[in-house]
């Protein structure tokens, strides 16, 4: 699915709506309300904070995601990412003035992964259920990111997820620029890589960031970039553009998870202050 041509629907509602089928099953399915499994809060600066991976709500009656022999299959959830992305939301509020938009995943992993693509995301029977809310999903980030692009007139989504592969770092996903096409044309390679872009500021902070700053090792290799940036960032044109950040299991504890949503907040805010709008258009 590629919810950009989807941007001016309503907030909240999903894209394709749910025409109800013929089995029992599937009518069920289809009334669940997306909102019990996305929590959402509108913002009041040009920043988005998703989490697609934290969640742990399961949907009754729907069928678990099976392997299909699809690349990056994963059930397990990225763990206290939800509760990270509502800190870091809390702490950026604070430090600019206002609230980011907020949409986190409560759905489970095992039944919905809503960074794939629609067609991997969710197993049939029982499509209707999920399909209700993977497109409430994505409907919502298309909404604010449209939203911002209309007050501001540029932003940045955040996607925000965990890894254990490399414990001790957090690693940018941006396709190698491609979701923040936008950025870099209007500001340069430094945005994405340089002292004052995120990961720059993150690695300030003395954070291990990978890929590194340092020229000649600057190619994203691992968690380059899933369908959430892919689908939300500005690669097919827009002034929105979108950065996942994997991070490390290490700075996911409960005793460091305040912490790092601190320093993750502080290192966007150093990031916004010298790369997005200031104020509305
Ligand atoms: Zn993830």
């Amino acid at each position: 699915m590629r919810p950009r041509s989807s941007r001016t629907e309503k907030r909240g509602r999903p894209a394709g709506g749910a025409a109800p089928r013929l089995a029992p099953f599937a009518r069920v399915q289809a009334e669940v309300d997306p909102l019990d499994y996305i929590s959402t809060t509108p913002g009041r600066i040009p920043v988005v904070i998703t989490a697609p991976h934290g969640g742990n709500k399961l949907i009754p009656g729907v069928a678990v995601r099976e392997n299909r022999g699809q690349m990056f299959f994963e059930t397990i959830r990225d763990l206290r990412t939800a509760e990270l992305a509502e800190r870091l939301a809390a702490h950026l509020a604070t430090l600019l003035g206002g609230p980011p938009y907020l949409v986190i995943a409560r759905f489970d992993r095992q039944q919905i992964d809503a960074n794939r693509p629609s067609a991997d995301a969710y197993t049939a029977p029982g499509n209707d259920g999920p399909k209700v809310i993977y497109d409430a999903y994505h409907a919502e980030l298309a909404a604010s990111t449209a939203e911002i692009e209309r007050i501001w007139g540029a932003g940045v989504l955040l996607d925000i997820h965990g890894q254990a592969l490399l414990p001790g770092r957090f690693i940018r996903g941006t396709r190698n620029g491609e979701t923040v096409k936008s950025l870099v044309a209007r500001r340069g390679v430094a945005a994405l890589n340089g002292p004052k872009s995120l990961f720059g500021a993150l690695a300030e902070l003395g954070y291990p960031i990978t890929p590194s700053s340092d020229a000649g090792n600057r190619k994203e290799l691992h968690f380059t970039g899933g369908h959430n940036v892919d689908t939300h960032g500005s690669g097919e044109g827009g002034h929105v553009d979108a950065i996942q950040i994997e991070i490390g299991s290490r700075f996911r504890t409960v005793e460091r998870l305040d912490r790092t949503a601190r320093d993750l907040a502080a290192a966007t805010a150093v990031f916004a202050k010298d790369y997005l709008p200031q104020k509305p258009k």
